[in-house]
């Protein structure tokens, strides 16, 4: 959809916010070869629940000269190699003779020995998980949920959970149908809110436009009061 963006319409967007299940290695980093600035939260990569009280990757100190990691107790966690299998990731173990005896194998590892599992898209993982700390990435979150909460309106309340015609002009002719009588109803919200003093000559203006055109096409309904109640 981002790329189909720029493709149509000529625009690249400078940040994205979205939620959690968008939150891979492989799109973030995708999204850092774009320019565009991730707002999502990150998703666990090879972690399962019986996993979360051990040691993740924060507790290992990474050596780029020899490609390794050190662990707390610095032993060395040598680099295995790629394992495509498990969503393209590094690989790097620990041997049993290593973690035999240490003290903090209980919070360590639940195996013999300590394997790493780190995507091979980690660095751009970090920089998004940093993004998540930031002020910004609250506000972009709540940006998000605006626009969320009316296409949860469109499905829960207004029915738009299934399609009834086929083809691409069909379908759109639905929507937009579907998203005027949304609009229409976020109007009349929006409108009897607020008092006719309170919302000024801008306000007024546009309701009376709104209620020429709906009596030129409906003329049995009622008047001006009674969409102010
Ligand atoms: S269990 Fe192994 S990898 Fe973990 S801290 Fe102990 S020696 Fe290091």
């Amino acid at each position: 959809m981002v790329a189909g963006c720029t493709t149509k319409f000529g625009i690249l967007p400078k940040t994205l916010a979205a939620d959690g299940a968008y939150g891979k290695g492989e799109f973030l980093a995708w999204l850092e070869t774009r320019g565009i600035d991730s707002y999502i939260p990150l998703r666990k990569h090879y972690a399962s629940k019986s996993a979360d009280h051990l040691y993740g990757i924060d507790h290992f100190a990474y050596n780029p000269g020899t490609n390794s990691y050190e662990c707390p107790e610095g032993k060395e966690l040598k680099y295995i190699g790629i394992k495509a299998a498990v969503n393209k990731s590094y690989l790097y173990r620990s041997t049993p003779a290593k973690c035999r005896n240490c003290p903090r194998k209980s919070e360590c590892t639940t195996g013999r020995f300590k394997q790493l599992v780190i995507h091979v898209d980690e660095a751009a993982r970090q920089r998004a998980n940093q993004r998540t700390l930031q002020p910004a990435f609250f506000r972009h979150q709540c940006e998000r949920r605006k626009v969320e909460a009316l296409f949860g309106q469109l499905k829960n309340q207004i029915g738009l959970r299934r399609l009834r015609l086929r083809r691409l002009k069909y379908v759109r002719e639905q929507f937009l149908i579907a998203a005027t009588a949304q609009n229409l109803k976020r109007l009349v919200r929006y409108l009897t809110t607020r008092s006719p003093l309170e919302a000024g000559g801008r306000d007024l203006r546009l309701l009376i436009r709104c209620l020429r055109i709906r009596n030129r096409q409906l003329p049995s309904l009622g008047p001006i009061q009674s969409i102010w109640g």
